[in-house]
C-alpha cells in the first residue's frame, strides 16, 4: 500500500473577509477532500486539514476559480493581514479594513509560479474577491514607487521582494485606537489608524518588531513585543510601509534562519537605529508616536450593531475548529445559516467567527437554527473559555510535540475548577501551543502553556488582560497531569497578596518570578 501524504491549505483573505460563497465552497471541500471540518487561524483565515496530495490540485483549483487564494499564505513574504473583525460601517473602521486590503495586495508576490503549477498557467476563472474594490492600477503604481535614490524598488517583476523575497515570514496587522483585537504588538508591524474629530482617518501610529516565535533552550531566539516606531501622515502610509519591508529585506538575517524575523533586527539595532535605517528607504523622518486612548482586548463575540441598522453576531468557535461532534452540529448549523441568509463573515484574530450585515428580522431566525444544532451564543460561555486559544498542534501539525487544540478545552475546565477553589472570580486569559513557535500567542496570555514534550509544557504567566505585555517563562517541563499542582500556591499568593482589581497576569508581573518561586517553594514545605 503507498504512503499517502495529507496537507494542510491556508487561505489568504486580508481582514479575515470571506464571502458566504467562498464559505460554501470551502465547506464542500472540506466534506469531499478534507477532514470533515474547517479551522479557524488566529490570523484571520481559513486552514482545511487534511487534503491528500492526489487532490491538491483539484483543491486548490476550486479555491482560486471560486475567487478565493491560498498565494501569500505561507512562504517568505507578508502573511495573511489581520484587522480588527468588527465590521462597523463607520469611517475609522471601514478604513482600517480598506488598509488590510490594500496592504494584502501590495505585498502580495507577483510569480505566476502558483497559477503554473495549480492552474496549468491559465489565469483564474474570477478575481480575488478582496481586490473587487480597490484600484488595482494604483496599487500596481505603488508598488513601484521609486524614492528618486533606486534604493527601494525597481522594475523587476518582483518590485518589492526583488529576486530573493523576505529573510522570513512577515505579519503585519492593522486595527483602531483602543481595539486591541489583533494583538498589535505581536505583529511585524503593527498599525493604527488615527482618526480626527470627525472619524476619518489622519495618519496612522506604527509599532515594528513584534514576534511569537522562539525555540526552547535556545536563548538567541525569543519572543518579543514590538516597539513604538512613530506616527505618518496617512498620504505618505504606502511608502512607510514599503520602506520598512525593504528595510527587512536588505538587513533582515538571511544567514541564520531562526533570527531571520524583523523583531531580531529591531532588537540587535535598537528602535532608534532601525528608525533612522528605514528613514533612509523613506525620504524623511517618521513623527513621534501619537498618544491614543488605552488598549482594550476585544473578541467582539455575541451581537452588536454595525451602525448602518443591521447587525452583526461573533460566534465563538472553540479553538477555532468549526465541527460537527455528536449532538453539537456547529458545521451544519453554520451551512445552514449561510445557506439560508448568505451572510458574509469574517474571521477574528481570535479564531472565532462573525456573520455580518444581519437585518434585526433576522435574528431569530438565525437563533432558532443555533439552538436547534445545540450550538450556543458567546454569553453563553464563561468567560475563561470564551478568552482561550490552542494552535491545531498534533496530530495536523507537522511541528507539534504534544498536544493542544484536543486538550484545551479540558484544560480550561480543569483550570475553571482551580480558579473556584482558590476564591478566583476575575477572567484569566489563558493559550496553549503544541511547540514554542507560538502560533496561538501563548507568550502574550496571562497563563500561557506552550509545549516542550509528550503531555508536558513549559508554563507561562504575567502577560496582560489586554494583550499588551510580553509574559514571563515560569517553569519548564511541567506535566499536564502536574497543573493544579504547580499552579495551587501561586493563586494562593494571588488571593491573599493581590491589590484590588488587580488581574491575575498583572500581580503575576509585580511580583516577578523569583518572588513567585520562593512563596511557592515555602507554600509546598509547609
Ligand atoms: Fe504553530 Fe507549533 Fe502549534 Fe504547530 S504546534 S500550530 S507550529 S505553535
Amino acid at each position: 500500500q503507498p504512503k499517502k501524504y495529507q496537507f494542510m491549505l491556508r487561505l489568504k483573505m486580508p481582514a479575515g473577509d470571506f464571502p458566504a460563497s467562498m464559505y460554501q465552497v470551502l465547506d464542500d471541500i472540506a466534506t469531499k477532500y478534507g477532514n470533515n471540518t474547517l479551522r479557524a487561524t488566529t490570523r484571520c483565515a481559513w486552514q482545511v486539514h487534511g487534503v491528500l496530495k492526489a487532490n491538491l490540485k483539484t483543491v486548490f483549483s476550486s479555491i482560486m476559480n471560486a475567487g478565493g487564494s491560498c498565494v501569500g499564505a505561507c512562504g517568505d513574504l507578508s502573511r495573511n493581514v489581520m484587522c480588527t473583525p468588527a465590521p462597523f460601517t463607520n469611517k475609522l473602521y471601514s478604513q482600517a479594513r480598506f488598509v488590510s486590503r490594500m496592504l494584502g495586495e501590495l505585498f502580495a508576490p507577483q510569480t505566476g509560479a502558483f497559477s503554473e503549477i495549480w492552474l496549468d498557467g491559465e489565469k483564474a476563472a474570477t478575481l480575488e474577491f478582496w481586490k473587487k474594490d480597490l484600484d488595482m492600477d494604483k496599487v500596481r503604481e505603488i508598488m513601484r514607487y521609486d524614492n528618486g535614490n533606486g534604493m527601494v524598488f525597481n522594475a523587476h517583476e518582483e518590485p518589492i521582494y526583488g529576486e530573493t523575497y523576505l529573510p522570513r515570514k512577515f505579519k503585519i496587522g492593522v486595527t483602531v485606537p483602543g481595539d486591541n483585537s489583533i494583538d498589535v504588538y505581536t505583529q511585524d508591524i503593527g498599525l493604527i489608524c488615527v482618526p480626527d474629530a470627525s472619524g476619518s482617518v489622519v495618519g496612522y501610529n506604527v509599532i515594528v518588531g513584534g514576534g511569537m516565535g522562539r525555540a526552547h533552550r535556545k536563548e538567541t531566539t525569543f519572543a518579543r513585543t514590538g516597539d513604538h516606531l512613530g506616527y505618518v501622515a496617512a498620504d505618505k502610509l504606502w511608502e512607510a510601509m514599503k520602506a520598512i519591508v525593504a528595510t527587512q529585506r536588505d538587513h533582515g538575517n538571511r544567514s541564520v534562519r531562526a533570527n531571520a524575523r524583523m523583531k531580531y533586527l529591531v532588537d540587535r539595532l535598537g528602535i532608534d537605529a532601525f528608525r533612522s535605517l528605514v528613514e533612509t528607504y523613506f525620504g524623511e523622518p517618521f513623527e513621534p508616536y501619537r498618544e491614543l486612548k488605552p488598549w482594550k482586548y476585544e473578541d467582539w463575540l455575541g451581537w452588536h450593531e454595525q451602525g448602518d441598522g443591521n447587525l452583526f453576531l461573533g460566534l465563538f468557535i472553540e479553538n477555532g475548529r468549526i465541527k460537527d461532534d455528536g449532538d453539537f452540529k456547529l458545521r451544519t448549523a453554520l451551512r445552514r445559516v449561510i445557506d439560508a441568509y448568505e451572510f458574509d463573515l469574517v474571521v477574528t484574530p481570535n479564531q472565532n467567527i462573525i456573520l455580518k450585515n444581519i437585518t434585526p428580522d433576522q435574528k431569530a431566525g438565525i437563533e432558532a437554527i443555533l439552538k436547534e444544532h445545540s450550538v450556543k451564543l458567546a454569553t453563553e460561555y464563561d468567560t475563561n473559555h470564551r478568552l482561550s486559544m490552542a494552535c491545531p498542534a498534533m496530530p495536523l501539525c507537522g511541528l507539534a510535540v504534544t498536544e493542544a487544540e484536543r486538550i484545551m478545552p479540558s484544560i480550561v475546565e480543569r483550570m475553571n475548577n482551580l480558579f473556584e477553589k482558590h476564591n478566583v472570580t476575575m477572567p484569566i486569559t489563558m493559550r496553549m501551543t503544541g511547540c514554542p513557535n507560538g502560533c496561538a500567542r501563548p507568550y502574550m496570555a496571562e497563563l500561557g502553556f506552550v509545549g516542550s514534550a509528550a503531555r508536558t509544557y513549559q508554563l507561562w504567566l504575567g502577560g496582560s488582560a489586554n494583550q499588551t505585555r510580553l509574559a514571563f517563562s515560569y517553569m519548564d517541563k511541567v506535566k499536564d497531569s502536574m497543573f493544579e499542582e504547580v499552579l495551587s500556591p501561586i493563586l494562593t499568593m494571588y488571593t491573599a497578596k493581590r491589590r484590588e482589581n488587580e488581574t491575575f497576569g498583572d500581580f503575576c508581573h509585580r511580583m516577578g518570578k523569583p518572588e513567585i518561586l520562593a512563596y511557592s517553594e515555602s507554600m509546598n514545605n509547609q
